[in-house]
């Protein structure tokens, strides 16, 4: 494998196309958006600056890895002669089937079609495509370039040969890989998202507040940081919909999304991306401070 395509520069296509290109793949970034595809770019030259300034990659480094991407609004030219294609546009069922639909026609036969999807089933992508044994899911962790995990999950139909291709694939970009299997939430979210709605609950219920929770888990479990500040930068709106995935999915109450959790969204509060959630974050992410709402 040399030639890749990432399609979608948004957060996770920026660190995907940063990594891949880092480790000499050539890579063709796609993005709808042209001003979406500038800010990737910007996005990958920082944190490069970054790993120049910790002393992990020289001026050559850099430039090599920036030389190794080539940005496409066209989806067509940008797939061109690929080994390998990774989506990582917006989650949205209808806009992955059509993605993929789409994919299948125009990529040569022997293209591995692989999705980041945090939540969306492997096997019902796979199944809009004539090569579903060829798709698979490469889910990478945020931020990219330093989250060690890929979770590679197997669709219904794929092969061990093109799981062994994508978690040797893994190996070569410096990640962990771990093979799972294609159910609701795989396993990072099938395990992150209770743990989270459960925070949640707690504090609906008045058993603890924010901070209090945030401290029980980051003190007494050795997690970097709480679920609460997690969900926080997740967006609460993505954990919502993860919830709905797997509430809907294994028709199961105990992953009923938490009333609360329900209403934050609906009121506009769903985290750093919106400026509040259970901390306030219109003074950027350094500090913790509880929301108005639930400060003592
Ligand atoms: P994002 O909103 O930051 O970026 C999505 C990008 O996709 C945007 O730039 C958008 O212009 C582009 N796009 C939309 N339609 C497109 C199309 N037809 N062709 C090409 N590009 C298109 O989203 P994100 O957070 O990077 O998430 C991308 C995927 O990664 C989702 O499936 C998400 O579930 C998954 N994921 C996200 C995280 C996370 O922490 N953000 C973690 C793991 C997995």
């Amino acid at each position: 494998m040399k030639n890749i395509a990432v399609i979608g520069s948004g957060t996770m296509g920026n660190g995907i196309a940063h990594v891949f290109a880092q480790n000499g793949y050539n890579v063709s970034l796609v993005d709808i958006s042209e001003d979406a595809l500038k800010k990737a770019l910007a996005t990958i030259e920082k944190n490069l600056d970054r790993q120049i300034k910790k002393e992990a990659i020289s001026e050559d480094d850099k430039k090599n890895t920036l030389a190794n991407i080539t940005t496409f609004t066209s989806t067509e030219e940008g797939v061109k002669n690929v080994d390998l294609v990774v989506e990582a546009a917006t989650e949205n069922i209808d806009l992955k089937l059509k993605i993929f639909q789409n994919l299948d026609k125009i990529c040569g036969p022997e293209t591995i079609l692989a999705t980041n999807t945090s939540s969306i089933s492997i096997t019902k992508i796979a199944a809009v495509t004539e090569r579903s044994e060829k798709v698979i899911g490469m889910h990478f962790m945020n931020p990219v370039p330093v989250m060690k995990l890929v979770e590679v999950i197997r669709g219904y139909n794929t092969t061990d040969e093109v799981t062994s291709t994508i978690m040797e694939l893994s190996k070569n970009l410096g990640k962990v890989p771990v093979e799972v299997n294609d159910y609701p939430g795989f396993i990072a979210n099938r395990i992150l998202m209770p743990m989270i709605n459960e925070a949640i609950e707690s504090l609906y219920e008045g058993v603890a507040g924010v901070e209090e929770i945030d401290t029980v888990m980051k003190l007494g479990m050795a997690h970097p940081m709480g679920p609460l500040q997690l969900a926080d930068f997740i967006g609460l709106d993505v954990c919502l919909s993860i919830l709905n995935v797997l509430y809907e999915g294994f028709g199961n109450p105990k992953y009923a999304p938490c009333p609360l959790l329900v209403n934050m969204v609906e009121a506009g509060h769903k985290g750093v991306k919106s400026g509040s959630g259970f901390y306030s974050w219109g003074h950027g992410t350094k500090d913790l401070i509880v929301a108005d709402r639930f400060a003592k």
